[in-house]
């Protein structure tokens, strides 16, 4: 039977950024991809902003990966020629009654360690961005875009340079434990296989709480269970209507139906935030409310054309009733698991934190698991 040193499964932004950087010490790494090619999930399902860390409870997860992984992508970015764009953002304050809300963002973003926050005033925002008519906005000058394949595909090279191995059309289907580590069943290429591993990470995104299963654990005692919160896109037609990227304040699980330019200029209006039962890329909402909801702040879309574009399902701890969830990234050495790590909730910002993750889970495999 063949061994790996370590095993990890799922192929997406997080799953190859863990690879990237654990290979750089270490032989034997594998990573397991059930579709045809990596990346096709989530990692290409977003709206590949990179996010400066403004909306995170400051202490949370989210916010250090966050806000350590823009400084990352950007410099990653830089380095190898990686398409993006530092564009800036806009959340505003659409009455009086949202200033507060715009306050208590800037507060928590302040104390994650964002960079830079300031207020813009009516008159100034006008000035800025003509198209949008709101009372107040918060300007965080980190927030920019990227390619999120090129960013993938950066930490597919990377891996692949390091000797990693990597593995398409293998779906991992069952798991247990072995004398010194993990066994590994499933089919890869129409045929089975089984491999054991010292160490497995969990990077399968929507169906990572599905591998915390398999190996055992009680999804729902340790709150794992994840529920799909889809997210369509429409796209606007002819010439921008704004610069920046320009949210509203967040409201329910989403962060509202917000304006962001892709990399060619054209804007992109969404994702809203709804939980479904399948997981699904096709746009079920309806443009009449992506319009209503954009006229709030920029009236003038009223006479404009908007298209379907696509849609993205995020992998959610928080249920419809539930408030802030964390990511969850966990050695499971305690629940007699030794050397499996699991990764779950990786939604927004998991494209911006990528790099950071990835360097925090090669900590705990340093730290804890090798020997
Ligand atoms: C609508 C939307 C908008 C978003 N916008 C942003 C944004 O602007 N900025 C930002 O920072 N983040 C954003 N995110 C979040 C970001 O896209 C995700 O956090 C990130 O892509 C997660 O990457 P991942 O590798 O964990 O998951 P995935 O990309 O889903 O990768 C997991 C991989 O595991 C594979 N897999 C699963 N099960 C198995 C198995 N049994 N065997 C083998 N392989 C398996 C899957 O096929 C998949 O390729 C957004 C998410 C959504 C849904």
């Amino acid at each position: 039977m063949e061994t790996a040193n370590i095993a990890i499964i799922g192929a997406g932004v997080v799953g190859l950024a863990v690879a990237a950087k654990i290979s750089e010490e270490n032989e034997g790494v594998y990573v397991f991809e059930k579709n045809m090619r990596f990346g096709q999930e989530t990692s290409s399902h977003n709206s590949g902003v990179i996010h400066s860390g403004i909306h995170y409870p400051t202490g949370s997860l989210k916010a250090e990966l966050c806000v350590k992984g823009n400084h990352m992508t950007y410099e990653i970015c830089e380095k190898y020629g990686i398409a993006y764009k530092r564009l800036g953002k806009l959340t505003v304050a659409i009455g009086e009654e949202e200033v507060e809300e715009l306050e208590q963002l800037m507060r928590m973003g302040e104390g994650n360690g964002v960079e830079g926050l300031k207020f813009i005033e009516k008159n100034e925002v006008k000035k800025l961005e003509p198209n949008i008519e709101v009372e107040k906005a918060l300007h965080s000058p980190s927030t920019g875009i990227v390619e999120p394949d090129e960013l993938t595909n950066h930490f597919y090279e990377k891996a692949r340079k390091n000797n990693a191995n990597l593995t398409v059309e293998t779906e991992v289907s069952d798991l247990r434990k072995a004398p010194d580590g993990y066994e590994i069943n499933g089919i890869s290429v129409g045929e089975r296989f089984t491999i054991t591993a010292k160490t497995v990470i969990n990077c399968a995104g929507l169906w990572s709480d599905r591998i915390a299963a398999a190996i055992g654990l009680d999804v729902d005692k340790f709150g794992y269970r994840l529920h799909y919160c889809k997210g369509d896109y429409f796209r606007l037609v002819g010439k921008p209507l704004a610069t920046m990227l320009v949210y509203p304040v967040p409201k329910g699980g989403g962060l509202g139906i917000h304006l962001t330019p892709d990399l060619a200029g054209v804007i992109r209006l969404g994702p809203n935030a709804y939980y479904v039962d399948k997981i699904s890329y096709e746009v079920e909402s309806s443009e009449k409310e992506y319009r209503e909801d954009v006229t709030r702040y920029a009236p003038s879309i009223h006479d404009r054309q908007i298209q379907v574009d696509t849609a993205g399902v995020r992998p959610k701890l928080q249920g419809p009733k539930d408030g802030f969830k964390d990511f969850v990234i966990r050695h499971e050495a305690d629940r007699e698991l030794f050397g499996f790590i699991n990764l779950i909730g990786i939604e927004s910002p998991g494209l911006t934190a990528a790099p950071a993750i990835a360097e925090f889970v090669s900590d705990i495999y340093e730290n804890e698991v090798k020997r």
